[in-house]
């Protein structure tokens, strides 16, 4: 059997934050001669269209199947598929059930198609998948879309009762059996309320899977990568940055999923006319949101600095900038209200700094372009991840965030603390990030550094072997299966 000879499916949650690296990781696998099939609903097919055409054009063989949403068995507005429309609780407690829904339309998928697939890779968020494919008797493999640093944190927090002992959300604790000395609180490393549960579904959906894929490499990871992959008794690649498969590839950078709000092109000829690295790059990603007294505070902030920036707000948060704001800044302030061509600003040279929620994906996309970040975490990983930048890699600087935006009044209970981040707190971390002294030099030092080594990783290093090690894996299963099942003629099993 060749690698020319499998067909892997993809089953993504549908979040841009976890469709794109599911879209890089389907390119990188067809790159090394397999077909792939993505499943999406209709809602982010169409959004991922103009990059699946060029990935068509590139000769890559990634073929997309449509699946419908079942969004109206819950309550969901037609349309509502992506975890970017969830706005409050409500919805997103919907969002994740129509989610569970899935799994009967993507087993009649799969039973449909006239031969058996041989290899599933699914999102880490929906256990239900093990069921799937246990049915189907076909190898599963995951797509947790954090880092490995995350992953071996909470996965010891859970398993070593750390979070049964702990007496309430912000009682501080050392992450056990853990390579650095990392002291968090319940809060901070749940970074929602409701995420013990959905962690928990994690490590089950892992500890049954054939093997798990991470955006990450070495150079970044590799003791909490090692050290994973020994605490789940599972095989273990190391892909990323995914975001560097094949980024000559026409429309590779601008095209990634939604519709840019304002041209890459335009974009990127504001910041030619700007000096190198001297732009701070505003994006809190797709889901995160300030309030808007929040919000108000960025902006001061962000003019007090007297920096060139690029912001990137959410309609939601449009509120929390005054009338005048863009007339006062205009010399040297670009406002995107919507979705931003983010690897393409990332890779612009006038580009110094960016200011990130630690998404890990936007974290990746900016270590792999040399750029120092200013943190400002969230929810749910984006604390862990703020860790790893800033104390274990060197190449960040915190704003200065406490508590999750799910935590907010909760610190002492009456008092309404919507405001974490002051504008003054805001200007001094903008000018250390952009600073241009010994310190700031160090930092962009490093970061360049690991720049290079994580280059080197995707350019015909590591990354590379480690796909070839997962395709003659994904071979050794299916021929193992073949030898047990009754499936000479490929048909699959009725359940
Ligand atoms: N992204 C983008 N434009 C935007 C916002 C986000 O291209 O305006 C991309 C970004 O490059 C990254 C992904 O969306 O690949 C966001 O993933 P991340 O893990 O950083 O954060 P999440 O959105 O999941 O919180």
């Amino acid at each position: 059997m060749a690698p020319a000879d499998l067909h892997f499916v993809m089953m993504p949650l549908m979040a841009q934050g976890h469709v794109l690296p599911m879209v890089d990781l389907a390119r990188l696998i067809a790159g090394h001669g397999a077909r792939v099939t993505l499943v999406l609903t209709p809602v982010n097919a169409a959004r991922n269209r103009t990059v699946l055409e060029n990935v068509a054009r590139a000769g890559l063989a990634v073929d997309v199947a449509e699946i419908p949403f079942p969004g109206n068995a819950v309550g969901l507005p037609e349309g509502f598929e992506s975890l970017d429309m969830v706005t409050d609780i409500s919805l997103g407690i919907r969002f994740y059930q129509a989610w569970d829904l899935l799994a009967e339309p993507l087993e009649a998928y799969l039973r449909s198609l006239p031969r058996r697939p041989d290899c599933l890779v699914a999102d880490a968020c929906g256990s239900w998948t093990a069921g799937v494919t246990r049915r189907l008797g076909v190898p599963r493999l995951i797509l947790p879309v954090t880092s490995a640093f995350h992953l071996l944190a909470t996965h010891n927090l859970i398993t070593h009762g750390t979070y049964d002992r702990a007496a309430d959300d912000f009682e501080p604790f050392e992450v056990p059996d853990f390579p650095v000395r990392v002291v968090v609180n319940r809060a901070a490393s749940l970074g929602l309320p409701h995420m013990e549960k959905h962690q928990r579904e994690m490590i089950e959906a892992v500890a049954t899977a054939d093997g798990v894929f991470i955006n990450t490499c070495t150079d970044l990871e590799g003791v909490f990568v090692e050290r994973y992959a020994e605490a789940i008794s599972r095989k273990v690649w190391a892909v990323g940055p995914l975001c560097l498969f094949n980024t000559a590839a026409a429309g590779t950078m601008a095209d990634r999923e939604n519709r840019a709000a304002m041209d890459a092109e335009r974009i990127v000829s504001w910041l030619d006319a700007r000096p190198p690295a001297s732009v701070l790059y505003v994006n809190f990603g797709s889901m995160a949101r300030l309030f808007p007294l929040q919000v108000a505070e960025l902006a001061a902030g962000l003019e007090a600095s007297r920096r060139p920036f690029i912001w990137v707000v959410k309609e939601t948060e449009t509120a929390g900038i005054d009338a005048e704001f863009e007339a006062r800044v205009k010399d040297r302030g670009q406002i995107i209200c919507g979705w931003a061509p983010q690897m393409t600003i990332l890779s612009h040279p006038s580009v110094g700094g960016f200011l990130t929620h630690c998404g890990w994906n936007s974290v990746v996309e900016a270590v792999s372009h040399g750029l120092p970040l200013l943190t400002w975490p969230h929810f749910h990983d984006q604390f862990l991840i703020e860790t790893l930048v800033v104390d274990v890699l060197g190449v960040g600087v915190r704003v200065g965030v406490k508590v999750p935006t799910t935590h907010i009044g909760l610190v002492k209970p009456g008092q309404l603390l919507e405001v974490q981040v002051g504008r003054d707190h805001v200007e001094r971390a903008v000018a250390e990030v952009m600073d241009e002294g010994p310190a700031g030099a160090a930092r962009r030092a490093r970061v360049k550094e690991h720049a290079d080594k994580v280059r080197a990783t995707a350019e015909g290093g590591s990354r590379d072997t480690n796909v070839e090690n997962m395709i003659g894996h994904v071979i050794e299963l299916v021929c193992k299966s073949k030898k047990k099942m009754d499936d000479a003629d490929g048909k699959i099993p009725v359940a």
